[in-house]
């Protein structure tokens, strides 16, 4: 067993095993068991390049064997920092196959993510792309690697390789399997019970979470999602945002297309063009999105000039989905939608085809499943509110973890003695099991669905010479729906400007340009709640106040 990560205990592990909903393979043998059955069809599509489920078994076996070849093992962990390309699937199930444990991580994460991934997970492995945008993920890797010798290799896309780094596309033409059999790979069958995949909170504290999924709970979360929204053997699936989220890579996403035969595109970018042109050239039928980037879609100048009436359905999660823009998009984009709230943690609601206009527009969906998602909605002390009342969302079932990884302090206070995780949004229950968001009590910031723990940047921002204290709140945006902005005393009322600050952080500290504050505000003091804390939502107020007047 992997130490740090919290089984279910046994009884719950029975229930879910006897209910059928554990089936005790791992991801792995689920990827044999798709590749067998449609071999002939096509599995992905990546800027005009198509793969077959053949081609896929076959790249996905032999990375494997490489793998392998250069001992990895069976929960080893690897921070795979892939764009959306085929490289990230192949290294994705070539690992999973084996057991070792891919980190979800972004592009976009910088030296400060990758740096803690690495010691705190004591990864082995770091998959990079050679060019990605404007950023060295080749030399990120290679600082890193001076600080934390566990991290013995690099594999990276694309052209060029630096020196002792590990070429995926020379592994993918090593036709390995002619010198090693494939039955090696049957040596190494990791415990469907065990994680086979670390996803990443935002969290609220000042490092992020991690989610361990086991191969079980990770199958039935993408195999339900796709029963839900519909995903079949005609199905493509264009996947825009990160293939890293959970999202897009397991709800139902790019898993769950796979194992019922249908096509996945990767599309390299989020950009309004490259999504369109994505659609009409793809023939694409299903796309997960953040509420923002569906904005963006349906308010282009260019959506005209495109043929998009494949789209049958898009699944809208990640953030709230206004009902004003959730109306929308039958008109302007000619297709359904399904509202989802999900986490990285499990527990998703899926709104369903068929629910009735208001349950659609106001609500965003009822559990997967009927009664073994099981959900509270609780106040302060824990106690369950009046039906209709908005409360604290706390989710526990099949698919939902029981502590993130190596955390036994903070799974204290983030789950519940019985096991429930506590959401950290405030939600009321509508018309029995459907659920409205209504808001948080995590301190955290919902940038377009891409979540920002406030701590964690608060710590970076404190780190500035020039700072005394600070806060770091949402602030309303109509597109994004939040962006965070640092209120920020300063030593002596000296000043400091946005682009100090962000200087600052991007050079010295290193984190996610996504995280980075978009407005800073100078104060003399900050408020404080009567239990003397920073009162927060005081800032949030004054800030939403501020921008209006702007
Ligand atoms: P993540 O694990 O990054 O997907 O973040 C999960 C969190 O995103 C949830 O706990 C919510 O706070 C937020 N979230 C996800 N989907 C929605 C939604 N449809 N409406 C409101 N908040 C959402």
């Amino acid at each position: 067993m992997l130490e740090g990560f919290v089984p279910y205990p046994e009884a719950f592990v029975t229930k879910y095993r006897q209910k059928g909903y554990w089936v005790d393979k791992t991801l792995g043998e689920e990827f044999d068991e798709f590749v067998g059955k449609y071999r002939g069809r096509t599995a992905l599509s990546c800027r005009g390049e198509q793969v077959t489920y053949r081609e896929l078994g076959e790249r996905v076996n032999r990375l494997a064997l490489h793998f392998v070849r250069l001992g990895l093992k069976t929960y080893d962990r690897m921070i795979l920092q892939l764009p959306n390309q085929p490289e990230f699937v192949y290294c994705y199930f070539a690992a999973v196959k084996l057991g070792i444990i891919p980190i979800a991580s972004l592009p976009a994460h910088q030296d400060a993510e990758i740096s803690f991934f690495a010691q705190f997970t004591n990864a082995r492995a770091h998959a990079v792309p050679s060019g990605y945008k404007s950023f060295s993920h080749q030399e990120l890797s290679r600082r890193i690697r001076g600080r934390q010798p566990n991290l013995e290799f690099t594999f990276v896309s694309g052209d060029p390789v630096e020196k002792d780094f590990i070429s995926i596309t020379e592994l993918l033409h090593d036709r390995i399997e002619e010198r090693v059999s494939l039955e090696t790979l049957e040596q190494y069958r990791p415990d469907p019970l065990q994680p086979a995949v670390f996803q990443l909170s935002g969290g609220t504290t000042g490092v992020p979470k991690i989610i361990p999924r086991t191969h079980n709970d990770y199958a039935l979360n993408f195999k339900r999602s796709a029963e839900i929204t519909n995903v079949t053997m005609n199905s493509v699936m264009g996947i825009a945002i990160p293939v890293s989220h959970n999202f897009a890579l397991c709800c139902p996403g790019l898993s769950g297309t796979l194992y019922n035969g249908g096509k996945v595109v990767l599309i390299p970018s989020t950009g309004t063009e490259d999504v369109l042109e994505a659609i009409q050239e793809e023939k694409i039928t299903i796309m997960p999105t953040p509420p923002a980037l569906l904005i963006r879609w349906m308010e282009s100048g260019e959506l005209h000039k495109y043929d998009i009436s494949s789209l049958e359905t898009v699944l809208a999660g990640g953030a709230r989905l206004n009902p004003e823009v959730a109306k929308k998009v039958g008109p302007v984009l000619g297709c359904s939608y399904h509202q989802n709230l999900g986490m990285g943690e499990g527990m998703l609601f899926w709104s369903r085809k068929g629910d009735p206009e208001d349950l659609l527009l106001n609500t965003q969906g009822a559990p997967m499943f009927e009664e073994d998602d099981e959900i509270r909605i609780v106040d302060e002390n824990d106690k369950e509110v009046p039906a209709g009342e908005p409360g604290e969302l706390l989710v526990r079932g099949p698919y939902t973890i029981r502590g993130y990884y190596n955390s036994p302090e903070y799974n204290k206070r983030a789950f519940t003695k019985d096991g429930f995780y506590r959401t950290g949004d405030v939600a009321r229950i509508y018309r029995g099991r459907y659920v409205t968001v209504e808001g948080r009590i995590k301190d955290t910031i919902n940038r377009g669905a891409e979540k920002i723990s406030a701590e964690e940047v608060e710590n970076h921002i404190l780190a500035h010479p020039l700072v005394e204290n600070c806060a770091f709140v949402a602030m309303p945006d109509p597109v994004l729906g939040e962006k965070g902005c640092a209120f920020v005393i300063t030593k002596g009322n000296q000043p400091l400007t946005l682009e100090d600050l962000t200087g600052f952080l991007r050079k010295q500290r290193h984190i996610a340009v996504f995280k980075l504050p978009e407005r800073v505000e100078l104060l003399a003091e900050l408020p404080m709640t009567k239990v003397g804390k920073i009162d927060k939502k005081e800032l949030r107020r004054m800030i939403a106040e501020k921008l209006k007047t702007l």
